[in-house]
């Protein structure tokens, strides 16, 4: 039996004691503030055995790992028709990148690249009467409480400078990809973006990937296995921006990774983990919290291969 709270403190240790280059995310002013140097992991096992260290119970800014969430919500809503409105390729191109949508008439590669997740927040926008509200229900729904919300500042910083996301949104509208209003898209959008939650919220959250679709807390069946299939896949091939190559073969999970930091992933069937370390790579992933995954999958021999 291993010891998992050895194997954590022992990571925790070796992370802290690199001097791991990375460098916070600036673009969102308020994410700047951040310390640096903060680590958290939380490791949650199906059977609700949880083992954590660090700083495992500071919330922070999920920003893209939202989009696992959003996701979940639109294939609740409209099924497969989602796949009409995004592709499921990886882009190999970087998180905010505009380039792809020129040649593929304005379908997002996929849903974990900002078009894709501004395309699924127009579905929701269409489907959803109250969008903000029932994604912050979602969320508590799969925390089995409703202590998690938005952060304000956040979302006002992410929307009084998100140029790029503007002219994203603003040019899928042109290939009539966009039903809404663009500007209602966005604020939608970086609403989602801007929930605050801990390593160990995130990890409990992400129980509805590892136990293919069961809410963790009451065991409601959220999605169907099949979907959460495709969810899961679409993490390990396109859940980590243009460096989803890089973190399966390190790493070996599927996952999500965010600019604020974090970084969640699940062995489906067994577990869920959920990391935070701000300083990220020239890639926009934590670069301490990739570094941990593969300290954990490689002693453990716990991934997807
Ligand atoms: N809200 C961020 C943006 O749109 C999310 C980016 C990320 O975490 O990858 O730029």
């Amino acid at each position: 039996m291993e010891d998992y709270n050895r194997i954590l403190d022992d990571i925790l240790h070796t992370v802290n004691s690199v001097d791991t280059p990375g460098k916070v995310a600036t673009y969102i002013p308020e994410l700047a503030k951040i310390d640096p140097f903060k680590f958290g992991v939380s490791l949650q096992f199906a059977n609700g055995e949880t083992y954590n260290a660090g700083d495992y119970d500071e919330r922070f800014s999920i920003q893209s790992i939202s989009k696992v969430f959003t996701l979940s919500m639109a294939i609740q809503c409209i099924g497969d028709k989602v796949w009409d409105r995004v592709d499921v390729e990886p882009s190999g191109d970087p998180f905010n990148s505009l380039v792809q949508l020129e040649h593929e008439a304005g379908i997002p590669r996929n849903p974990f690249i900002n078009s894709g997740a501004i395309v699924i927040c127009d579905i929701l926008l269409s489907e959803l009467d109250n969008p903000k509200d029932d994604y912050l229900q979602f969320m508590h729904d799969l925390q089995g409480t409703d202590k998690i919300q938005y952060n304000e500042e956040v979302f006002k910083s992410e929307k009084s400078m998100g140029y790029r996301n503007v002219a994203m949104a603003n040019f899928i509208k042109s290939f009539k990809n966009i039903h809404n209003n663009p500007e209602d898209v966005l604020d939608f959008y970086f609403y989602t973006c801007s929930i605050d939650m801990s390593c160990v919220e995130l990890a409990w959250s992400f129980q509805l990937f590892a136990q293919h679709g069961k809410c963790a807390p009451d065991g409601t069946l959220f999605l169907e296995p099949n979907q959460i299939k495709r969810i899961n896949s679409l993490m390990l091939t396109c859940g980590f921006y243009d460096e989803s190559g890089e973190f399966a073969f390190r790493v070996g999970l599927p996952g999500k990774s965010g600019v604020g930091g974090g970084i969640a992933a699940v062995l489906p069937g067994e577990f869920s983990i959920a990391v935070w370390s701000p300083k990220l790579n020239e890639k926009g992933n934590s670069a301490k919290g990739m570094h941990a995954l593969e300290l954990f999958t490689t002693h453990t021999e716990m991934s997807i291969f």
